[in-house]
């Protein structure tokens, strides 16, 4: 196989070796200045895999050469010639609703209330973006809205990228709509929790939420710590910084 350096490696030179480094992954390996003329001789000169081992007469360096390749190869250091590169993506948010059951005060989506549901995409659509998504691999797609509970085929959509999509899923929600009927389903369909609570007790999050949303969060969320243990982040509002500074969001594990 002909190989090519990723677009997304950069050396560091001192007098004699060479630190390779992915911008992407912060992943480096250090090798020898010679070693490195070495390599970059044979992806000028275009050769294969085989036609660079089979150039060493002596075998510790043919082996060393063989384990310098595997191991680039391993990092995505090395790929071959004709692979297109794709950039790395962490997380892609998908707001799969704008309507929610909350009418918080900071809302930064706007969503709409139940009451004032706004027309969402079909299950086709949405499945169409995920599809879409997928294809450009990240490490971890959100489904967040709105409130994405909201959606009646949310199961559905959940079901439909767990099948489709290697990655990790998260949730973001305000977790109000979890009840004992379908915690399990969603449990076993995201690997973590994105929740919205917006207070430390009672009082602080009825200032933004409305009254008697603190106490049930919470109860869903032991709800939920009492299936396993995935991983569940809350977020909340700097209700001080609301003025000026709408969105501020601290977060915290649970
Ligand atoms: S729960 Fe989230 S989406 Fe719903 S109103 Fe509050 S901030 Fe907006």
């Amino acid at each position: 196989m002909k190989l090519k350096k990723s677009k997304y490696l950069h050396n560091v030179e001192t007098d004699c070796w060479v630190i390779l480094e992915d911008d992407r992954t912060g992943e480096w390996i250090k090798i020898h200045k010679e070693w490195m003329d070495i390599l970059d001789k044979f992806l000028i000169e275009e050769l294969d895999e085989k036609e660079a081992l089979n150039r060493f007469e002596d075998n510790e360096d043919k082996e060393y050469f063989e384990k310098l390749i595997t191991l680039m190869k391993k990092k995505k250091f090395l790929i071959p010639v004709d692979e297109e590169e794709k950039a790395h993506i962490e997380q892609v948010y998908i707001a799969v609703t704008n309507n929610c059951n909350l009418k918080c005060k900071h809302c930064c989506y706007d969503a709409s209330a139940l009451n004032e549901k706004k027309c969402d995409l079909s299950t086709i659509e949405v499945k169409s973006i995920f599809d879409k998504v997928i294809g450009l691999s990240p490490d971890c797609i959100a489904i967040s809205g709105g409130e994405p509970l909201v959606r009646e085929d949310i199961i559905e959509l959940l079901t439909y990228l767990r099948q489709q999509f290697q990655g990790k899923i998260t949730l973001s929600s305000n977790a109000i709509l979890i009840t004992e009927k379908n915690v399990n389903a969603i449990y076993d369909l995201v690997d973590s929790f994105d929740i919205s609570i917006d207070g430390v007790d009672e009082e602080t999050c009825s200032r933004i939420r409305g009254k008697g949303v603190f106490d049930k969060v919470i109860n869903i969320i032991n709800m939920i710590k009492n299936i396993g243990d995935k991983r569940i982040c809350l977020s909340m509002v700097d209700e001080l910084n609301q003025i000026g500074i709408k969105n501020r969001y601290v977060s915290a594990g649970a």
